[in-house]
């Protein structure tokens, strides 16, 4: 089983959007990670990035204002289909989709993959498509609102953690806060140990070591909590994947974890 860390290019923010009250109109410009396992029951993508419209044209698919905020810098390359042809994978190939939560920057790319079971928090779903009015622009519902899609919905703490396989390789783990249906994937590799990926629930090292809040929370007590939980796998031992932190010392492909 190997772990591929994509870069679906950056976004060009402000720090205080990342890191609570700190360093306000500090630059601060951050990667869009997605991921690639490949595990013998098939290809599974862990998020995937911005859509294709947005190294087209990002104001008219993300909107002004959520651009003046944070501003992808993407190029049609980065596109998680053509990343993906480079190491000679198909869209088709791909067979399960899960999505760590809606928002634009990780579901971009919903609907690419038309043999893949897409796997959210039922909740999320909810959330994206009948939304309160905070975070009203980080979801893109031409993105997700797509004909004919197989999902399948999760249902939070009752199926907490959720193993995909039945073989404890691949876990979905329930992180509630930065939305209210976030979750987050635990992979179980055999030379490189346990791997966290936090997505959203922690942007950065910044956020676990000074047990900062992350910028942008729906619930920031559930955020804690979530973040307390990512602090306590770290104290076990496993190594934890950053969602959007510059200085994350990360291998990406074609160079995998295994
Ligand atoms: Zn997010």
């Amino acid at each position: 089983m190997k772990l591929y860390v994509f870069k679906c290019g950056t976004l060009k923010s402000q720090k205080q959007f990342f890191t609570a009250g700190i360093d306000i109109g500090k630059a601060f410009e951050v990667p869009v990670p997605f991921f690639l396992i490949t595990h013998p029951k098939g290809y599974v993508l862990f998020d995937t990035g911005n859509a294709l419209e947005v190294a087209k044209d990002k104001i008219k698919h993300w909107g002004e204002k959520v651009v003046s905020i944070y501003d992808p810098i993407m190029s049609e390359e980065e596109y998680v289909v053509n990343q993906l042809a480079k190491l000679n994978i198909k869209a088709e190939e791909i067979k399960h989709v899960i999505f760590s939560h809606l928002h634009l920057d990780h579901a971009g790319a919903c609907g690419a993959f038309p043999n893949a079971t897409y796997y959210v928090q039922k909740e999320e779903l909810k959330h994206a498509y009948v939304h309160d009015f905070y975070q009203k622009g980080a979801y893109i519902r031409a993105d997700f609102d797509k004909p004919d899609l197989k999902w399948y919905l999760l249902d939070g703490y009752e199926e907490d953690p959720f193993d995909l396989f039945g073989d404890g390789k691949i876990k979905i783990i329930f992180t509630p806060g930065h939305t209210p249906g976030h979750q987050c994937l635990m992979v179980d590799l055999e030379h490189s140990g346990k791997v966290f990926l936090t997505a959203d629930s922690v942007y950065t090292e910044e956020i676990l070591e000074k047990d900062l809040l992350p910028g942008l929370v729906y619930s920031p007590a559930d955020t804690v909590k979530s973040i307390k939980k990512v602090k306590n796998l770290k104290n076990q031992g496993v190594k934890i994947f950053t969602g959007h932190d510059p200085d994350a010392k990360i291998k990406y492909a074609p160079e995998y974890y295994d």
